[in-house]
């Protein structure tokens, strides 16, 4: 054949993940630790690739190792804990596994992207609850469409990518008694927010948790995060997830790191320093509105924010996200607290921005109308 026939037709509604491949010094756009592993737990990491790692072998399945520590750590019985490839994996086992054709997902927009994306991908019905101007989740409109919709899960990024916003425990907890729906709280910034939704599963077997490896942790090159979740469900999930998806050094590299993860906290006690700075400095800035996080990220608005954004990647060298074709988030773009060094370039970049914007008539600039879902997979 010198051709391929067409691949499912909705697949011409999606932009491919990245595509651009955007190269900048200043890497403000994926909420990543700004610093790699400490050198001492890289060097722990060689010891243990050197004498200790088979990589001939498959990896064990379910990570037991990283499970026993993670359920420890959280007061959990291993059977609680899932080990994925990224917080992504797991939000896909997720709506693998509970939801489908003929199955309903609620989203609250605007929201980390991967919820829908998912969704759409298995067939699964997407009701859309969408959220208040300030970005916090409408309770009583979400009450609403679980009464009315029945929806077989419920998804909340708490804090929420990209706002930063946190969703009060209280109507958590509402929601978790008003529903058997399965109530997903990604809490993938939760070293950053310190706060958990953790006490509350004993009480809620339709309550889990997600956590991730690659914020606070510095992994997200390695891909590991993990779900805390009745074992009835975890159970479920073993049925949908990819035996072997976490890797050999990924495990071992994840068991080092929760072991010391103790010397992480120097890190995000630093970012929630330079989070203070940033929105200082952000919201100094006349034509900037900057909304309140709780994360190791800002979301603000600026006028033209596309011409914003191409400006600081092509004058500066410093990549954010732009969020500014997302229904909700018109002129939004989201910057990463990264080192202080980085947030230093980042709001001088910003000053001369606004600045020249003032000075010249080049800012003309409208952000193309996209109607494409985009996937946004950090
Ligand atoms: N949930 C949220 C809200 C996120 O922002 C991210 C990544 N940025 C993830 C889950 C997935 O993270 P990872 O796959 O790297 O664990």
């Amino acid at each position: 054949m010198d051709r391929v026939r067409e691949p499912r037709p909705e697949l011409g509604d999606i932009s491919p993940y990245d595509a651009k491949d955007v190269r900048a010094e200043v890497n403000l756009s994926a909420n990543e630790n700004p610093h790699n592993l400490p050198g001492e737990l890289l060097e722990k990491l060689a010891d243990r690739v050197r004498f200790d790692v088979p990589f001939n072998r498959y990896p064990d399945p379910m990570a037991t190792r990283l499970r026993g520590l993670i359920a420890e750590a959280n007061g959990l019985d291993a059977g609680n804990v899932l080990v994925g490839n990224g917080g992504d994996e797991i939000i896909l086992d997720v709506i693998l596994a509970w939801g489908g054709p003929g199955r309903k997902l609620v989203d609250l927009p605007p929201t980390f992207s991967m919820y829908g994306i998912d969704a759409w991908m298995t067939g699964t019905r997407v009701v859309d609850v969408p959220r208040t101007p300030e970005f916090e989740v409408d309770g009583p409109a979400l009450m609403r469409a679980v009464a009315e919709q029945d929806p077989d899960i419920i998804v909340i990024s708490n804090p929420n990518n990209p706002t930063g916003t946190m969703t009060p425990e209280t109507l958590l907890i509402d929601l978790l008694e008003a529903t058997d729906a399965l109530v997903l709280v990604d809490e993938a910034y939760f070293e950053f927010s310190r706060q958990t939704m953790r006490p509350h599963m004993s009480r809620h077997p339709n309550l889990a948790i997600l956590r991730t490896f690659s914020k606070a942790f510095s992994l997200a090159g390695l891909r590991a995060g993990y779900l805390l979740a009745d074992a009835s469900v975890v159970r479920e999930l073993t049925k949908v997830r990819q035996p072997y998806s976490v890797n050999r050094f990924t495990q071992v590299a994840a068991e080092l790191t929760f072991r010391d993860r103790v010397v992480f906290e120097a890190g995000v006690r630093e970012a929630m320093r330079n989070r203070d700075r940033l929105v200082h400095g952000l919201s100094q800035m006349a034509e900037v509105a900057v909304f309140p996080s709780e994360a190791n990220y800002i979301l603000f608005r600026v006028d033209q924010a596309a011409a914003v954004w191409r400006d600081l990647l092509h004058d500066h060298s410093i990549l954010v996200r732009d969020f500014s074709r997302t229904p909700g988030l018109e002129d939004c773009l989201r910057v990463t607290v990264g080192s202080e060094e980085e947030i230093d370039r980042f709001l001088k970049a910003m000053d001369e921005i606004i600045a020249r914007k003032h000075a010249s008539a080049h800012f003309g600039i409208n952000a193309t109308a996209n109607r494409h879902l985009e996937r946004n997979g950090e």
